[in-house]
Parts: structure tokens; C-alpha cells; sequence
């Protein structure tokens, strides 16, 4: 079975590496610590919305020592336009204090160090692993989630262990392409509500067409 869906994987990947060829992140961001903050900003929000309110945020504050020196309620203001940010700025101030007095201000390159800085969870650290590092990771949004259990690649009920499924039938050097193909196909074609199953490129591959 498991080989069966391998070769399946490796299948609906090579198909939607070719409609969509310049998958990556959306998310804008000059640095490995600006991402790791747009990443946690982008927790229940869209990239669009992260982005309109990093270019000003990250004018105003641009590294750890600024984030952590930061007034509170301003830099809640700040992310006002993503959602729980009242949350998401406390987390981000708590994550530069720690970064500064642990890492000089800079990210860890190492998933269980990122792991233990607050707000993050293994999709963010799994993104950083991927797009701050260019090392293997593969993080699962609700995107992936969805597409990845409507495909049948996975039989699984939270983004974590739909993770740790996908892992053990894509091999390394394609989870980052994985997670970025995945979340296009589900914004594009796979979508939460009425999936556009006859226009889908990988229709024939998946378990769930309508
Ligand atoms: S056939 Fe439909 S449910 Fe399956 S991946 Fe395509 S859009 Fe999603």
C-alpha cells in the first residue's frame, strides 16, 4: 500500500510541478527573522493579509532587539490586520526576547530549537527548516491537510500527523516542493468549499473527485 502511494505522491507531484513551476512562498520578508515573524503572523490569515501589514511593520521594526523593545499595544496596533493578534504579538515579543538571549538575536537553524520558542508549532518550524534554511521540511497548513486526505495519500485527522504520514511516502528532497505544490493546488483548484474536481490536473490520481 505504502508503495502504492509513493508512487502516487511522486505522480501528483510531477503533475502539479508542471502547472505551477514557480511554487514558493508568498510571504515577503528580508531576512530569517522577519520570515519567522510572517510566518507566525500568517496563522489564520491569508499571505496577502501578512503582507500588507508586514511592509510597514517591518519599516518600523526590523530585528529581535526591535521587536523586543517594542511597546506592547503598539505593536499590537501594528498587526492589527491579521487575526489573533493580540496573541501573536505577545508570542512574537516573548520569541525576540529569547532569540537575544539565546541566539544573538539571530534563528536557530535546527527544528527542535525552533520548536521551543513560543507560537510555533511544527508547520511554522517546518517552513522555517524549508524557506529560511533550505534545508528538507515539510509543513502542513490546512491546505495540505485538506488535499493531501481528499487524494487518499493520507487517512489522518490533524495537520501533524498528516505531517509525519506524508513524510514517510515523499522522499526528503521533495517535501519542501511538496508543501509549497499542496498549497497552491489547494488555493487554486482543491479548494475548501466546491473543489473544481472535473478542471483538476490530478483528478485521475485522487480519491475523492466529485
Ligand atoms: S479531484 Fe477534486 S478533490 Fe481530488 S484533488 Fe482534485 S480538486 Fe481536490
Amino acid at each position: 500500500m505504502a508503495v502504492g502511494k509513493k508512487k502516487r505522491a511522486a505522480q501528483i507531484l510531477d503533475l502539479l510541478q508542471q502547472e505551477f513551476p514557480n511554487a514558493g512562498t508568498m510571504l515577503e520578508f528580508g531576512d530569517t527573522f522577519q520570515l519567522l515573524v510572517a510566518v507566525i503572523l500568517s496563522a489564520q490569515s491569508t499571505d496577502v493579509q501578512v503582507n500588507r501589514v508586514t511592509g510597514q511593520l517591518f519599516s518600523r521594526y526590523k530585528t529581535a532587539r526591535d521587536f523586543a523593545e517594542a511597546d506592547l499595544e503598539e505593536l499590537e496596533e501594528a498587526i492589527r490586520g491579521v487575526g489573533l493578534y493580540r496573541t501573536k504579538a505577545s508570542n512574537i515579543q516573548k520569541m525576540a526576547h529569547i532569540l537575544l538571549e539565546k541566539y544573538q538575536g539571530q534563528v536557530p537553524d535546527d527544528f527542535d530549537e525552533l520548536m521551543k520558542l513560543p507560537g510555533i508549532g511544527r508547520k511554522t518550524a517546518n517552513v522555517m527548516m524549508s524557506v529560511g534554511f533550505g534545508q528538507p521540511g515539510l509543513g502542513v497548513d490546512t491546505h495540505v491537510h485538506r488535499v493531501s486526505n481528499r487524494l487518499g495519500l493520507v487517512e489522518e485527522k490533524t495537520p501533524d500527523k498528516t505531517e509525519l504520514a506524508l513524510k514517510a511516502i515523499i522522499p526528503r528532497r521533495r517535501w519542501s516542493q511538496a508543501h509549497h505544490l499542496l498549497i497552491f493546488h489547494g488555493r487554486k483548484t482543491c479548494t475548501a468549499r466546491k473543489p473544481k474536481c472535473p478542471a483538476c490536473v490530478i483528478n485521475h490520481l485522487c480519491d475523492k473527485r466529485l
